[in-house]
């Protein structure tokens, strides 16, 4: 697989999302496949389905919802049921100027790394499940990560939280 390095994102986005494109993320299923021993397979957001990567960041009513928001906010629709090789491949083949692809491709590590950690807060701290502030993580920690990393051009918060890709 050709490297999916995004020098828009910190080191630890980058290794995250290299393991998920490999599926080797510690999903339930993963560990269980893997033979550690696990007491459920059930998705720990919705409870509706085995904690797959599938399931975690496309199928999952949580991952839908965060997509569908995005969706919105970026005016474009993020073909999220693809597989993560295929979401970015077809990010990367979009009739798009270079700079918007990378906006939408940066705000898709940040929705990845973002309900990775939700996913994870509802594991180790099933109290803890804060969905408000999950949308908000992605489009702010996606605006600081390439705006303090994408030197040619400069894009300004409000413009931002407008629409990234109508200012970039
Ligand atoms: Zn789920």
């Amino acid at each position: 697989m050709a490297t999916r390095w995004n020098k828009n994102v910190p080191r630890k986005v980058n290794i995250h999302v290299w393991r998920l494109l490999k599926d080797r993320l510690p999903t339930h299923f993963n560990l269980w496949f893997r033979g550690i021993v696990n007491n459920s397979l059930v998705c720990p957001m919705c409870f509706n389905g085995i904690d797959t990567i599938t399931h975690t960041m496309s199928d999952c009513r949580i991952a839908k919802k965060v997509w569908t928001s995005l969706s919105k906010w970026l005016d474009y629709n993020l073909p999220y049921q693809l597989s993560g090789v295929d979401l970015l491949e077809h990010i990367k083949t979009l009739k798009a100027q270079k700079k918007v692809k990378d906006i939408i491709t940066t705000v898709t590590y940040a929705a990845w790394w973002y309900i990775w950690r939700y996913r994870n807060e509802a594991v180790f701290q099933p109290t803890k499940k804060r969905y408000n502030v999950l949308v908000d993580s992605i489009i702010m920690s996606s605006f600081q990560w390439y705006s303090s990393r994408y030197k040619k051009g400069h894009i300004r918060w409000d413009d931002w939280l407008k629409s990234p890709c109508l200012f970039a």
